[in-house]
């Protein structure tokens, strides 16, 4: 018997229905998403602490400890799931669950156009402000738009949108944007040309028409996956107009997402406006406590959960070198 079997409680408490064990592949692309997760949130929670945001360190402290004990019983793993906007592994299931949910509303528009909504490209100290003036901006015109459609004058105005933001370190900008998807090409022009009008009144110039951009849906899928994204690449490519770049040549910029998470905070990062979903199942939560189980943990500086027993990989994860370099060497955090 271990020491780590001495330890282990003789009954547990699971919820829900936990994750398939056998057979099931994305348990690998889980071990990554949470090593890379780790690496990266230990670089938020130092920048965090730095600029004093007590908050954000929590948050990412929590996110840090998303899923890293599996309770293992009848050869399905069940976890505590952090729920925060910071975790890679929880942002994988929510887009899952939205893409699930989307998809079949999605797939009986008539001639879907996908469509983003830039503005100027700003400094970090201007971010919070442009997040929360896209957001005002946007509920401006889908009121204004809805009067005139109620007054017979105008079309409504329907789609799914989600804010996203990218970094570019070679001019130290932020480019907050949205990415929508409406049902076909009249709404996609519409929502242009408003979008123009709004952010270009009374002699302002924040947004050009070239800036915008709109296309016919192909493949629903990859734009539906494209579209819920939330909130911001991982790694960013150092010159992003150079696009000779290299897979060894990305980078992490742990400052700037972390300059993106407070600008974020609060806000919804994806919405649909002018339609409603058909009504969803609730999942219940099913709490029970359960005596025949194993542990899997993954401890700090592991890439993989292993058994507390036996001391077995769940899912044989190895990093790549590429990646073993990207964390080791590409993580940037320095000050602007
Ligand atoms: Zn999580």
């Amino acid at each position: 018997m271990t020491a780590n079997e001495n330890k282990k409680p003789h009954k547990v408490q699971i919820a829900g229905n936990g994750t398939e064990m056998i057979g099931n592949e994305s348990l690998i692309n889980r071990a990554q998403r949470k090593t890379i997760s780790r690496k990266l949130l230990l670089s938020l929670i130092d920048v965090a602490k730095d600029k004093g945001a007590t908050e954000r360190v929590k948050s990412y402290w929590n996110a840090y400890h998303c899923c890293s004990t599996f309770t293992e019983h009848n050869k399905r793993l069940h976890a505590n799931y952090c729920k925060t906007r910071y975790c890679t592994i929880c942002n994988a299931i929510r887009k899952a669950d939205k893409i699930n949910t989307y998809y079949p509303v999605l797939k009986n528009w008539e001639n879907p156009y996908f469509v983003t909504l830039t503005i100027k490209t700003i400094k970090a100290n201007k971010l919070k402000n442009r997040v929360d003036g896209m957001k005002r901006a946007f509920t401006k015109i889908k009121d204004r738009c809805k009067q005139r459609h109620h007054r017979g004058k105008g079309m409504r105005l329907v789609g799914i949108k989600s804010l996203e933001c990218n970094f570019n370190p070679k001019e130290n900008t932020y480019n907050p944007h949205y990415h929508v998807i409406v049902p076909n090409r009249e709404t996609a022009l519409y929502l242009i040309q408003e979008w123009c009008k709004q952010w270009n009144r009374k002699g302002q110039f924040h947004c050009s028409k070239k800036g915008q951009h709109f296309r016919a849906v192909e493949n629903l899928e990859h734009d539906l996956i494209e579209t819920i994204k939330y909130g911001t690449k991982v790694f960013t490519e150092p010159d992003p107009n150079n696009k000779k770049h290299v897979k060894k040549e990305m980078k992490i910029y742990a400052r700037a997402m972390d300059n993106i998470n407070a600008a974020m905070k609060g806000k919804r990062i994806f919405d649909r406006f002018g339609f409603n979903l058909p009504p969803q199942e609730t999942k219940e939560a099913n709490v029970r406590t359960v005596e025949n189980y194993k542990l899997w943990e993954f401890t700090p500086n592991a890439t993989d959960w292993i058994n507390t027993d036996t001391g077995e990989c769940l899912t044989g994860y190895n990093m790549t070198i590429d990646l073993q370099y990207l964390l080791s060497e590409s993580i940037d955090t320095a000050k602007e």
